[in-house]
């Protein structure tokens, strides 16, 4: 009988990214859609000799759905930008998404309605080089496009805040592969990270980048305030542009009336600063409490980064009317 490797098992391997090893133990929802197609998830299947799978060749996207019990409404949170950012990735790999991004929030709200989504649901994109091709290069494979939804697991990370290590693994230079792009592959790193951190007893790592200062943590953004000022390693620090970390920027000034100044951050200031968060769309907002078993400044969650992380949820349900731009109803009375 020849092997085939489902979605499910795919997913499997994803939802490591999304940092939950128990994610077994959350059943995807069954309806997918792949290649032009919604179909069950036992109907799609990829070829064990595709590309991707001995090399990592693709892009994928992670967005959250967030549902608003209140309103009895599901939130897709930024899908236009998360769609613009995988067309640019897939760009940057010599690839074309199917459709447009536009056309891709369509299919997704459709995908969300079909699997009858009414809870916090994640939602991953992915494109790969899924033709049957063993040599090492990217021209002529031919691509394979799938969207497929999880449970968001309710213990993805503890919103109370982390501790954190400074892994021994570096994030890899853009100069090694395009590393703004959400490459497939390129996950091998942040997973060792994720891994030798929680395995010496902490939650999350902090990678530095090639050149000695931080980049940022495995599937977030960080920042951090020190003396009165917000800091966040620039794009050229090898980091990945991420979508939560440009709403970080705008809630610091309107929010806190305060001002994020974007440049490179030394391993020590970690140690120092008087308050630090992580951020993306699986953690959203959440106070760093320790790094490499030193106090984030006393050691309890920062309260500006609370007050952020409570406005950028209630944006995210539409309980707070501001941004409404981040979101798009799924449902929309249906
Ligand atoms: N860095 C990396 C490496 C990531 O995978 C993610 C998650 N996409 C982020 C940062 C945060 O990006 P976003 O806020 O767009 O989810």
């Amino acid at each position: 009988m020849p092997c085939t490797l489902t979605p499910r098992t795919m997913h499997a391997v994803s939802t490591l990214e999304a940092g939950t090893v128990a994610d077994a133990a959350v059943t995807p929802l069954d309806t997918v859609y792949l290649d032009g197609a919604f179909v069950s998830t036992q109907e799609a299947r990829v070829s064990p000799r595709a590309h991707a799978l001995s090399y990592g060749t693709g892009t994928f996207e992670g967005m959250r759905a967030i549902w608003n019990e209140d309103v009895q409404e599901l939130l897709l949170l930024e899908p236009l930008a998360h769609y613009e950012r995988m067309a640019r990735s897939a760009a940057a790999l010599g690839l074309a998404l199917p459709h447009t991004p536009a056309e891709l929030i369509e299919i997704t709200i459709d995908l969300l309605r079909r699997n009858g989504a009414r809870a916090d649901t994640y939602v991953r994109p992915l494109l790969i080089l899924g033709g049957d091709a063993l040599q090492v290069r990217m021209d002529g494979i031919s691509t394979r496009f799938s969207i497929t939804l999880s449970p968001f697991p309710a213990n993805y990370i503890a919103t109370s805040g982390v501790r954190c290590l400074v892994s021994s693994w570096r994030r890899q230079r853009d100069d090694t592969l395009p590393i703004q792009a959400k490459v497939v592959g390129s996950y091998v790193g942040p997973a060792l990270a994720k891994t030798e951190a929680v395995q010496a007893g902490f939650d999350e790592a902090i990678m530095l980048n090639a050149h000695g200062y931080v980049a940022e943590a495995t599937t977030s953004n960080l920042f951090i305030r020190r003396g009165g000022a917000w800091i966040t390693p620039a794009p050229s620090e090898d980091i990945l542009e991420g979508i939560t970390r440009r709403e970080v920027i705008e809630l610091v000034e309107e929010e806190l009336g305060e001002h994020v100044m974007e440049r490179s951050v030394n391993r020590t200031e970690l140690y120092i600063c008087d308050e630090a968060l992580l951020c993306g769309t699986a953690v959203q907002v959440v106070p760093l409490l320790e790094v490499d078993r030193r106090s984030v400044g006393n050691g309890a969650a920062g309260e500006r980064t609370l007050t952020l992380a409570a406005a950028l949820l209630a944006i995210s349900r539409r309980q707070d009317q501001r941004h409404p731009e981040w979101t798009v109803p799924v449902w929309n009375g249906k």
